[in-house]
């Protein structure tokens, strides 16, 4: 049916096209962001029905939920009702749907806020520190030994911190047994080894016909693995990725694999995308700059459709306050925007705006909620105790925070007896609890004044009295240093908090407004036209204006995804370049940089990643320096030009030394060596001497964009 086909082609480029419409068999997509890899890969979806291919013969994998809703919703539009009965969903979702297809049923699966309940919980009865960044340092660690199908029994660990990881996986994998539950990647592995059945894999062998996946670059062993046993048969694995946006590395997920594709598929059809239609040339050029600096990628072209826009913005606003006063004002004119950042902590000052001026948004991020952070919860509980000193279960949840050594739970009752003989309240009671020692009464003595204290003084003193006086820092430090967690990530709700609490007459007026945050966190409205979520989240979507948050040292890179050993420091340098490149290239028109000259309280440098791009930084100016990225020599022609003829012209098949070459933007070369590539970007490397000098080009790579 010619329109139905006219419809699906329609308005793609030849490449996208040629992907489109490619002949059954393997086909990897590689191409950059805003190239059209989801919309190859959705139209893909409809071209294979068109030729006849029934809706349950498909196997769609995205990489998130909303991902999943997207797609749908671009299949409705053009083929109604096809796609409820498509595979099409996360892998936990369609591994989950295969075994119960399968006649299995999967046991409940605890939420992500039950495993981190139990890591808590198993840390606890080590004696370990349990803060909320350690607990998903051991859920990443855990899922990145599971995406490798790694169970506790064959870790081999020496070091004593390892053996302790290998300790609490394997109580976590204990409990998980005794209580008949699974966990997300237990479906993963459920799938993984029901394919060593015969009965099992040439079912699902057979089932599938056509397997398409997004994000490739994100894919971790046991998917993959799981993912090639079933393209087997029919061979027909439509991948499409970005190895520069490969940004799961910590969890377990490794681009390689999208090279691995023509391993196992020696068939299989590349095809590169070249031209971004996302953004404008601004933006475009800035993303080039940045990830240009990353040594562990695929060289590639990336060119734009001409598409010129606003100045990239940069601000150096004076506090994470004022920063998010300034995207308020921008946000009046009700367009569609974003605002990205590093860490959820990030996202609180520029909530408590939007929330403060009534402005709808939308967090990506599910149930996070900065007030309910423990530190938080701890000076509330001071607070709550200056406004009723008979708070017993906030004076229970301070009363060693610092240490009193006051142990046990006996004194609770004690307390509150003596308290309704003497008449007095909870916190007037307390330094006449028998049993003291003096110097314990002296502690409460002081305790009491300085609590009540606090009920006259504006939010941001109580806070600072809390820490100070009354020695809540202190508890933080001795806590981090009984427990050998991270002092600076325990500190920065803290030192969050202080901000936040600045614009409030009392403490009350903060934990009032804490409330509010709360419950407008509880009703998320989707169609909001502000979204604000993490990096790793923005991944695959695009918005007409993005805002880049807190773009500080520490942050980006964020110190603590370099904790690691000498070796992956680089790796995990990179991973966080292709983050941010990640972040910038979401922009459809406009982009706005942002770090303020602070950083909760303390002066502050901005990203290595932005001092890279020629970003100056730390200047005293009540101007906004703004930026204009540099634009290539020729840029323009250069575009056109390599539109229409390949990267690098050979007058032979095979590439040798001495030959020569004709390269699009170098001119004509002989090549003065040939070297074989493995690991990343396997091939070959020749190095080719230009009129301009040496250049080291991939030989493979430069063919294909031919
Ligand atoms: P990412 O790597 O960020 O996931 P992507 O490669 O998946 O990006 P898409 O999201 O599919 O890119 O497309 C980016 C934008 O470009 C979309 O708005 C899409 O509609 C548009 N687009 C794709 N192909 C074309 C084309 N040939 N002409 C015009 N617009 C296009
Ligand atoms: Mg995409």
């Amino acid at each position: 049916n010619a329109t139905v086909k006219e419809m699906i082609l329609s308005g793609l480029n030849e490449e996208q096209c040629r992907a489109v419409t490619a002949p059954e068999g393997p086909v990897a997509v590689f191409a950059g962001p805003g190239s059209g890899k989801t919309t190859v890969l959705t139209r893909r979806i409809l071209y294979l029905l068109e030729q006849g291919n029934s809706a349950n013969q498909l196997m769609v994998v995205t990489f998130t939920r909303a991902a999943t809703r997207e797609m749908k919703a671009r299949l409705e539009q053009i083929a109604p009702g096809q796609s409820k009965e498509m595979y099409i969903g996360t892998f936990h979702s369609l591994f989950f749907r295969m075994l119960r297809e399968s006649g299995e049923f999967p046991p409940p699966l605890l939420g992500a806020k039950e495993q981190a309940g139990w890591i808590r919980e198993i840390l606890g009865q080590k004696e370990q520190p349990a803060d909320e960044e350690t607990i998903g340092t051991y859920l990443n660690q855990i899922g990145l030994c599971k995406g490798n199908a790694i169970l506790p029994g064959q870790l081999k660990v020496q070091k004593q911190k390892n053996v302790l990881f290998r300790d609490v996986f394997s109580a976590y994998e204990e409990r998980k047994q005794a209580e008949g539950v699974w966990d997300y990647d237990d479906i993963l592995l459920a799938v993984y080894s029901r394919l060593k059945r015969p009965g099992f894999r040439d079912y699902w062998q057979n089932r599938f016909r056509h397997l398409l996946v997004d994000e490739f670059q994100d894919i971790n062993r046991v998917q993959y693995d799981v993912l090639i046993q079933l393209a087997a048969g029919h061979r027909c694995l439509f991948a499409v990725g970005d190895d520069d946006q490969a940004i799961y590395g910590f969890r377990g997920s490794d681009p390689r694999f999208m090279l691995k594709i023509s391993e196992d598929f020696p068939e299989a059809r590349r095809i590169i995308l070249t031209v971004n239609y996302r953004s404008t040339e601004e933006i475009i050029g800035l993303s080039e700059r940045l990830i240009r600096k990353n040594r562990l990628r695929q060289p590639k072209t990336r060119i734009g459709t001409g598409k010129t826009g606003t100045r990239i913005n940069w601000w150096e606003p004076e506090d994470e306050n004022d920063e998010a006063r300034r995207i308020l004002l921008c946000l009046r004119d009700g367009k569609e925007s974003a605002i990205l950042f590093r860490t959820l902590t990030q996202a609180r000052a520029i909530i408590d705006e939007l929330v403060r001026r009534n402005i709808p948004f939308f967090v990506n991020d599910g149930s996070y909620s900065f007030y309910r952070r423990f530190q938080v919860q701890d000076m509330f509980a001071y607070l709550k105790l200056a406004s009723d000193p008979n708070d017993l279960d906030a004076l229970a949840r301070i009363i060693n925070k610092p240490k009193r050594y006051l142990f046990g739970e006996e004194w609770l009752d004690a307390l509150w007896n003596l308290a309704r003989k003497r008449n007095l309240s909870l916190l007037e009671a307390l330094p006449h609890l028998p049993g003291l020692e003096p110097y314990q009464i002296r502690y409460f003595k002081e305790m009491r004044e300085h609590v009540f204290s606090l009920k006259n003084m504006s939010a941001a003193a109580a806070i600072r009295a809390i820490r100070e006086t009354i020695g809540y820092d202190r508890y933080l430090k001795a806590f981090a240093q009984e427990t050998g967690s991270d002092l600076t990530s325990l500190m920065e709700p803290a030192d969050e908090l202080l901000l936040a609490a600045e614009p409030f007459s009392d403490g009350q007026a903060l934990m009032e407004h804490a409330k509010k945050v709360e419950a407008r966190l509880k009703i998320p409205d989707e169609q909001a036209k502000v979204k604000l979520m993490t990096f790793h989240r923005s991944k695959g979507l695009e918005f007409d204006r993005v805002f880049l948050i807190g773009l500080h040292a520490m942050v980006l890179p964020h110190y603590r995804s370099l904790q690691v050993p000498e070796q992956r420091k680089n790796a995990a340098w990179e991973e966080e370049r292709r983050l941010f490149y990640v972040g910038i290239t979401r922009a459809r028109k406009e982009l706005y940089l942002s770090a303020s000259k602070t950083r909760q309280g303390k002066r502050s440098g901005i990203s290595p990643f932005l001092k890279e791009m020629g970003f100056a930084g730390g200047e005293e100016s009540d101007r906004d320096p703004v930026l204009q990225p540099k634009r290539l020599p020729e840029a323009a022609a250069w575009r056109q030009r390599s539109r229409e003829q390949p990267q690098l012209r050979f007058s032979h098949e095979e590439v040798a030394q001495g030959m020569r070459v004709n390269h699009i933007k170098f001119g004509e070369g002989v090549v003065t060596e040939v070297a074989r590539l493995e690991g990343v970007a396997p091939g070959r490397k020749i190095m080719v001497r230009f009129a301009d000098g040496l250049q080291s080009l991939h030989y493979e790579l430069s063919r294909q964009l031919g």
